[in-house]
């Protein structure tokens, strides 16, 4: 019996060009999830698109990557049978035969209006039969089994399961944004919040080493690669920050390190954002979790942003992150211990609520272009592919 998944999306706002760029970004991101693991085709038709299998693929791995496919609404594993009633019947009976139920209703769409029966009609003569062969009820309102039968041009494709996919959007139809990734918690979830509204990560990491070890780069690279799944193959630009830092430390007062470190790293990211063609920057930041994070110092780190901060969790709580950060696998990595950069030279009692005016004269001393000059000529990149 040919098993194939079909696959449905959300069509809301779908028309036009921006329907066919969605569904050909989604075809593409599916074959990137799938390339080693056993499909033969992924193509469109109705509005759906099809995954078909070859004889020995490994459903359940399958089954797993598909539903780590941003964009998909919903997907189902089904069986083809050839555009004839009886065949229909038949491989409608193997399929579920193996299934507990008492009661069961079968429901049909057809795509293909060729097909000489109806949907009601294709409903009833399988349903007739599948009662006669199983010895079930039919219940139409609350059965224990839905048998869905689908026609379309070659095939008819039977399913029982239906399977919930991430939703969103298909990573990069929404475009690239620079996501600033420190291997804390929270930046690789912002990260995540914002694959799935459609656009590509690249991600920007700001390191203090020598002055720090190197611990925040290894987590990165790994976070980067536990995103990969998601994001496919994924850029990453590692900024060296130590020097930047060891200016602001001699050169300004202490209650303000944080908040022009954080300024500094705004200023460079735009820089690199320009040469990714991100159209935004992204942070892990939520509202007061730090005092870093309050709107007065936001407001303040803000005002050097030329392109938009995204925050994606701005709203939420540490357990929802963390939740979240257990759901997509980097919970455990981000917890690793490591240096921080900004825990680097930080000061006992750091601004809560800096005026702008006052932030500005302190880094009056700054020779920031040529800092942030500096950074980004020593700037590397690393690309990490899905594992
Ligand atoms: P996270 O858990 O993401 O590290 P956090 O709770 O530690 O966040 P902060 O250290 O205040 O919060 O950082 C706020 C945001 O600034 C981070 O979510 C991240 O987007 C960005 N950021 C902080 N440090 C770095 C860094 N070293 N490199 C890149 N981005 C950083
Ligand atoms: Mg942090």
């Amino acid at each position: 019996m040919e098993k194939i998944f079909i696959v449905h999306y959300g069509e809301v706002g779908l028309k036009g060009k921006n329907r066919s760029f969605f569904e050909k970004k989604l075809v593409q991101n599916i074959r990137l999830s799938l390339k080693d693991i056993g499909y033969t085709e992924v193509r469109r038709i109705y509005g759906r698109i099809l995954v078909t299998l070859q004889a020995e693929a490994d459903v359940v791995a399958i089954r797993e990557r598909l539903g780590k496919v941003m964009g998909i609404a919903h997907f189902e594993l089904a069986c083809a049978a050839a555009l004839d009633i009886e065949a229909i019947q038949a491989a409608a009976l193997a399929w579920i035969e193996d299934k507990r139920f008492n009661t069961l209703k079968v429901e049909t769409k057809r795509a293909n209006k060729r097909f000489p029966l109806t949907s009601p009609e294709v409903s009833a003569a399988v349903g007739g039969y599948l009662l006669k062969h199983t010895g079930a009820k039919a219940d139409m309102h609350n059965p224990d089994l839905r048998c869905n039968i689908e026609i379309v041009e070659n095939s008819a494709y039977i399913y029982t399961d239906k399977i919930r996919g991430v939703g969103g959007l298909p990573v990069g139809v929404s475009g690239n944004v620079l996501v600033m990734l420190s291997g804390g918690l929270d930046s690789p979830v912002a990260a995540w919040r914002m694959m799935k509204r459609g656009v590509k990560a690249i991600f920007i990491h700001f390191y203090s080493y020598p002055y720090t070890d190197k611990a925040s780069l290894e987590k990165v690279e790994e976070l980067a690669q536990i995103l990969a799944t998601w994001n496919y193959q994924t850029r990453i630009y590692l900024v060296p920050f130590g020097e930047v830092q060891r200016e602001i430390v001699t050169k300004t007062p202490a209650p303000f390190r944080v908040i022009l470190y954080r300024r500094m790293m705004v200023r460079i990211a735009q820089r690199i954002a320009a040469a990714a063609k991100a159209n935004a920057l992204v942070t892990g930041e939520s509202l007061g979790q730090v005092a870093s994070q309050t709107l007065g110092n936001i407001r303040v780190i803000e005002a050097v942003a030329e392109l938009p901060i995204l925050r994606p969790l701005i709203g939420d709580d540490k357990v929802e992150i963390i939740a979240r950060a257990e759901q997509i696998g980097t919970y455990e990595t981000s917890i690793l211990p490591h240096d921080d950069c900004c825990s680097l030279f930080v000061p006992k009692h750091p601004a809560t609520n800096a005026s702008l005016a006052a932030v500005r004269e302190a880094e009056a001393d700054l020779e920031i272009d040529t800092l942030i000059a500096q950074a980004v000529e020593a700037v590397e990149t690393r690309t990490i592919d899905p594992s």
